[in-house]
Parts: C-alpha cells; sequence; structure tokens
C-alpha cells in the first residue's frame, strides 16, 4: 500500500487523483485538504475514508465537523491544518496540487516530515526554487512531476545522463486566444478565455494558458526539477497537446513523449514511480490524427510569458515577486478589473521596475557582523565598546 495526503482534493488534479486511486487499489488516500469548497471536500471524504482532512478556510471548521460527525476522521481547520495534513503519519506521498503560492507552506511540511512529492503546485517551486530543492535533498526525498509536459521530459530523461542533453523543448497549446487578431484582444472576457481548447483545469491555470504566463512558469519549473540552465529550455507551440514536451540530445537526437491530452496518466506515473501499469486511456491514434503543428510563441501576443522566463533567468526573488504579481493580475482579470492585455503588460512592467533589494542581503551581513561581535564580546564576558573595529 502507497499511502497518500492529497492537497487540493476538490481540484481538478485531486479530482483526477482520486480516479487514478480508484484504478490502481494500492494508492490509498490518508489524508485530504481543501481552501474552501468544505461540502466537495466532505462527500470526498465520505466515499474515500481518509484518516484526517484539512479545510484553509477557518469558518468552514463547524459545518465541515458536521458533515462528518458520527465518521472516524478528524477534521482540522486553518494554514496549519494544511501542513499537518502534509505530515499525516503513515504517508508515503503527497500529491501537491495546491493552486498558487498557498502550496509552498504545505509543501515544505510535507518534505521536512520526509514525505515524497508528486507535484503539480508549480508556482511553490518558482517561488521556494532553491530552498525547496535544496529542502528536499537535505531530507532525501524525490519530487516527481506531475504535470504534463515535466512528466513528458522526465520520461524523455529515463535513461539518459545529464551531460547529454542539449536542450528541453516545453510544448505549449498556446491557450484560448491563440487565434484571436492582436486588435480584438483588447475586449477579450475571462469566460472565452476559461473555454480551453484542450484540457479541462481549474480556472488560475486556464487564464495563465491564456497568457501564456503558465509556460514562464513551467520553463522555470523545469530549471530546477530538472537543472538545466535557462538558454537550454526553449517553448513550443504544438497546438494538438499530443507531443507533452520533447528532450533534444547532443547527437542531434530528439526523444518526445505522446499520449493523449489526459492528467490521469503523469499522475499516475508519478505516484507509482515510473511504473507503467494498464489505464483506461488509449494511445493517441496518429493515423485519425494525420497532423501535428508547431510555431515558435507569438511574444508580441504572449509578453507575460516573456516576462515569466526573464523573472526566472534573474533569480533570487524575481520569479516569487512575479508570481505573486501574477495571482493578483489573473484574479483581477477573473474578476473584470483589468483587460487581457494590460495583464501582460503590467507583468512586464512591474519586473522591469522590481529591484532585489540588496540592502537586504547587506543587512543581513551586517546583522550577522553585529551579532558575531555581541557574541564573541560575551563569549569573554567583556562589554562590546572594549573592541572597537
Ligand atoms: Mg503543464
Amino acid at each position: 500500500m502507497i499511502g497518500l495526503s492529497v492537497l487540493g482534493a476538490t481540484g481538478s488534479i485531486g479530482r483526477q487523483c482520486l480516479d487514478v486511486c480508484r484504478w490502481q487499489p494500492e494508492l490509498r488516500p490518508l489524508s485530504m485538504s481543501a481552501g474552501q469548497d468544505w461540502r466537495a471536500l466532505a462527500d470526498l471524504a465520505r466515499i474515500w475514508k481518509p484518516e484526517m482532512v484539512a479545510i484553509a478556510e477557518e469558518a468552514a471548521a463547524v459545518p465541515l465537523k458536521e458533515a462528518l460527525s458520527g465518521l472516524p476522521i478528524r477534521v482540522e481547520a486553518g494554514p496549519e491544518a494544511l501542513k499537518l495534513a502534509a505530515a499525516w503519519p503513515g504517508v508515503d506521498t503527497v500529491l501537491a496540487a495546491i493552486s498558487g503560492m498557498a502550496g509552498l507552506p504545505p509543501l515544505l511540511a510535507a518534505i521536512d516530515a520526509k514525505k515524497n512529492i508528486a507535484l503539480a503546485n508549480k508556482e511553490a517551486l518558482v517561488a521556494g526554487g532553491s530552498l525547496v530543492m535544496e529542502r528536499a535533498a537535505r531530507a532525501g526525498v524525490s519530487i516527481a512531476p506531475v504535470d504534463s509536459e515535466h512528466s513528458a521530459l522526465w520520461q524523455c530523461l529515463a535513461g539518459e545522463r545529464p551531460e547529454q542533453v542539449a536542450k528541453l523543448i516545453l510544448t505549449a497549446s498556446g491557450g484560448a486566444f491563440r487565434d484571436i487578431p492582436l486588435e480584438e484582444l483588447e475586449t477579450v472576457r475571462a469566460e472565452q478565455a476559461l473555454q480551453h481548447p484542450n484540457w479541462r483545469m481549474g480556472e488560475k491555470i486556464t487564464i495563465d494558458c491564456a497568457t501564456m504566463v503558465n509556460k514562464g512558469l513551467e520553463v522555470i519549473e523545469a530549471h530546477w526539477l530538472f537543472g538545466v540552465d535557462y538558454e537550454d529550455i526553449q517553448v513550443l507551440v504544438h497546438r494538438e497537446s499530443i507531443i507533452h514536451s520533447l528532450v533534444a540530445f547532443r547527437d542531434g537526437s530528439v526523444k518526445a513523449q505522446l499520449a493523449q491530452a489526459d492528467m490521469r496518466l503523469p499522475i499516475q506515473y508519478a505516484l507509482l514511480g515510473r511504473e507503467r501499469p494498464p489505464t483506461e486511456i488509449a494511445p493517441p491514434d496518429l493515423a485519425t490524427l494525420c497532423c501535428l503543428h508547431f510555431e515558435a510563441p507569438d511574444m508580441l501576443r504572449f509578453p507575460g510569458l516573456a516576462a515569466m522566463i526573464e523573472a526566472g533567468r534573474r533569480g533570487g526573488t524575481a520569479p516569487a515577486y512575479l508570481n505573486g504579481a501574477n495571482e493578483t493580475l489573473n484574479l483581477a482579470f477573473r474578476r473584470g478589473r483589468l483587460g487581457f492585455p494590460a495583464l501582460g503588460r503590467a507583468l512586464c512592467r512591474l519586473l522591469e521596475e522590481y529591484r532585489e533589494e540588496p540592502a537586504d542581503v547587506e543587512k543581513r551581513i551586517y546583522e550577522a557582523d553585529r551579532q558575531g561581535r555581541e557574541d564573541a564580546a560575551r563569549l569573554l564576558g567583556a562589554d562590546l565598546s572594549l573592541f572597537p573595529r
């Protein structure tokens, strides 16, 4: 049996993970979390009978407890509850499928509790970058990608040595507005963007696909997961979403992974540690498909993509900064507070004006310097003023 914690159980990835658990009975959800939707969480808990459920929204604690009264399921609420769900005893693998930066604290809690990670929550890795990777290395846990592109890369990289890799090529559908004339983008609305041509997903990521910010986040995600430099990661628009990504090798060979656009496949591959038991998903019928198309992304149409990749290149806290800005702008667009082209332009402008405060790093150095002097003086049982600089 593999004990699972399903963080973000009521979302699109969480639900598809539970579908995979239906196929593969050795996967057993022991804890589950949701953001606000206590009704949906209660429904899932009645079906799956986990040992514990966590809801981020504190106010949902009372109705959730009532809904599950009489069942041997512990109910917790608030941000700490998500960490408790992530670190739950008996859990081997945590499916990190919370959307946005809200997923970072529970992800770190899972890593510190030495749980293996199946990562769908790309924002946590974009913002947490080196922190997440270092903590995972220290804890000795693996981070398996659930994102379809990264799963494809992971599959293409199996059995290959890192020094033989020349380039990672991430494919992108181009989102809902890929064919709308540029001048009409001013008037497009969130409801139109939410009609993604190839995938059914949560609202935040569907808007990120329309702006192609999602692909920028995925470039940063690939950089951290596979340790590849930004100049060796390429984005390719491929509208059919049949090739989920490719790896080019130094000898000129290219490997691609093909499958139907069904997230249950990468979820299963991550949860089962690269095992391939049969599923109900048929391989793509290439004779019927006939043609696959490829083109370079149009950076004029998708300025947010360029900004996000630039934030990754800049490093430091720039990705965390721009990801935070994007989460705000994405929600503002969904609420009709901001036009579609304005979103991409805002990301470019914010990044341009963002200065990582060198004072911060410096301040920390001075702080340590002062602390060292004070501690040394204390050790000597002397007054610091006796030891001027
Ligand atoms: Mg993806």
